[in-house]
């Protein structure tokens, strides 16, 4: 949607559950978009934090700065260069495995969200998998902000239950003879998986490298793969 958070909803297409305001009279110069009313949860939200801050409980300002922050400047890009700084630096890699919080403050990355973060390493024979089987617990330091299966419900339970089938579902077929890790975060401790470096990845550059590193590898739902063949990075 096309709207900035403190802003009147611009016009845009309907979303689910969303209803569309709509009026016959204007067919003749239909080619125009339509105002659509926010989603139940939306409504919620603002109403929430209008009253927030209402109340001077918070800024909104400060809630924008924070929201742009993760959504914008963390998003998973710091997790990638943490990612490709291990691939290439064998001692920075041993110091991100034995204390996660000190190499991450290392980078200039940390801050309240980043204080307990264990690194967990994916190798030939173990893949690790994150999740928060109690709500969305995740190192929002480095990745920015979770995805939405993540916080799901369905995502939460079967990830334990069953986390082969929860990755084949995410398209990640692992052999039986590769011992899945599954990590249970909470407030005080998060997780953060460090993929494997993909083979033939040997030429390319630190920040390559962390180009190629996805929010879903190091939550732990899929590989870091190369480009397709042919392409040149
Ligand atoms: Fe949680």
């Amino acid at each position: 949607m096309s709207t900035t958070r403190r802003g009147v909803p611009a016009p845009t297409v309907p979303a689910t559950g969303a209803a569309e305001t709509h009026d016959p009279a204007h067919a003749a110069d239909d080619d125009h978009d339509h105002q659509v009313v926010p989603s139940d949860l939306a409504l919620r939200t603002k109403s929430l934090e209008s009253l927030l801050v209402e109340k001077g409980l918070v800024d909104s300002a400060g809630l924008d700065a924070v929201i742009d922050a993760y959504e914008h400047k963390v998003g998973p890009r710091y997790g990638a260069r943490v990612v490709a700084r291990a691939w290439v630096d064998p001692a920075y890699k041993q110091r991100l495995l034995a204390d996660g919080r000190a190499a991450l403050a290392e980078l200039g990355y940390g801050g309240t969200q980043g204080d307990d973060t264990l690194v967990v390493e994916n190798t030939a024979q173990v893949h690790n998998l994150v999740v928060c089987t109690l709500c969305s617990c995740y190192p929002w330091a480095v990745l920015g902000l979770p995805p939405v299966w993540y916080k799901s419900m369905a995502y939460r339970s079967r990830a334990v239950i069953d986390p082969r089938g929860v990755l084949r579902e995410f398209g990640l077929v692992l052999p039986d003879e590769v011992e899945v890790r599954v990590w249970d975060s909470t407030a005080e401790l998060r997780y953060l998986v460090l993929p494997e470096r993909p083979a033939g990845s040997e030429h390319l550059t630190e920040e390559a490298l962390a180009a190629l590193v996805t929010r879903d590898a190091m939550v732990g739902i899929a590989k870091v793969a190369l480009p397709q063949s042919g392409a040149r990075l």
